[in-house]
């Protein structure tokens, strides 16, 4: 059966001595195991959302609930062991000198048991294919790399819900893609909840849902066909097309059938060839 993990009710949010709302009426569910893509232009309050979801701030008027629990300032610390972050830029999210201490490093605050610690912390690193680079130093690693440790820090923590803010905008597309490929496995074989918040519709393309943000609103939300089956409207809010819909949508022009309404590798193959 079906759970829901995370419920947001009419919520409305503005920056202390702000006038206007950044966030504005926004209702949404998520269910344990989906991954939910957050799509919107710049200022359309993606950030703003995924830090409350992280307890930073709290909603002005409507409820946040995580796992049937609201967030409110007594609950905020519950909330925050449910949830982990991963940022956009990889280096500025390293405390560890090698690898392992970073991935230890939450543990060891929480005052997990050195055992369990060391277990935990292999464990993450296999996850996300990085037990190899066990003793590197961070900052050696490819961003792609960074990233797959830095989501390695928070599923150590064993959170129910990991949250990405714009984590993979600053990588070259190897990385994109690795991280990408490790966010799928961690949901499909953890049944990990995800929230990607992006401006990348190629990114979101690999969620199960898509919500568009515009102006601290819900747009739309759907599957990723549905959400790219309005093209101009996601021009007219800034949102660049996945290249695969925009190929697809011109070699239908050109008399090509399609078997999905973009072009899948095969068919790519076959035009190009
Ligand atoms: P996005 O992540 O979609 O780019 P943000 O959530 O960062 O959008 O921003 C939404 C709106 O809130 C924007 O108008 C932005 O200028 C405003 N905003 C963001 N952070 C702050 C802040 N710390 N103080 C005041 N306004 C802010």
């Amino acid at each position: 059966m079906v759970r829901q993990i995370i419920s947001i009710e009419h919520v409305f949010y503005r920056y202390p001595g702000q006038d206007p709302y950044v966030l504005k009426d926004i209702s949404l569910s998520i269910n344990e195991g989906e991954w939910l893509a957050i799509v919107g232009h710049n200022g359309s309050g993606k950030s703003t959302l995924a830090k409350m979801l992280n307890g930073l701030h709290y909603p002005e008027k409507g409820e946040v609930r995580i796992d049937t629990l609201p967030l409110t300032e007594e609950t905020v610390w519950e909330i925050r062991k449910q949830i982990g972050m991963v940022f956009q830029n990889p280096d500025n999210q390293f405390v560890g000198t090698t690898v392992q201490d970073d991935v230890a490093f939450g543990l060891e605050n929480n005052g997990v048991p050195q055992n369990i610690m060391v277990e935990r912390v292999n464990h993450a690193l296999e996850r996300v294919n990085m037990h190899s680079f066990l003793d590197q130093e961070p900052h050696h690693l490819s961003g792609g790399q960074k990233q797959r440790v830095a989501i390695a820090g928070v599923i150590a923590l064993q959170p129910k819900v990991i949250i990405l803010d714009e984590a993979t905008s600053m990588l070259d597309p190897k990385g994109r893609k690795e991280v990408l490929e490790t966010i799928f496995e961690l949901k499909e074989e953890l049944g990990l909840t995800v929230i990607s918040i992006t401006h990348d519709l190629e990114e979101a393309s690999k969620a199960d849902r898509i919500v568009v943000l515009n102006k601290g609103e819900v747009y739309n939300e759907g599957t990723p066909m549905e959400i790219f089956q309005m093209q101009e409207e996601l021009i007219e809010l800034g949102l660049d097309i996945p290249f695969s819909i925009k190929m697809g949508k011109e070699l239908e022009k050109q008399g090509f059938t399609l078997e999905k309404n973009y072009l899948t590798e095969n068919e790519l193959v076959d035009a190009l060839w």
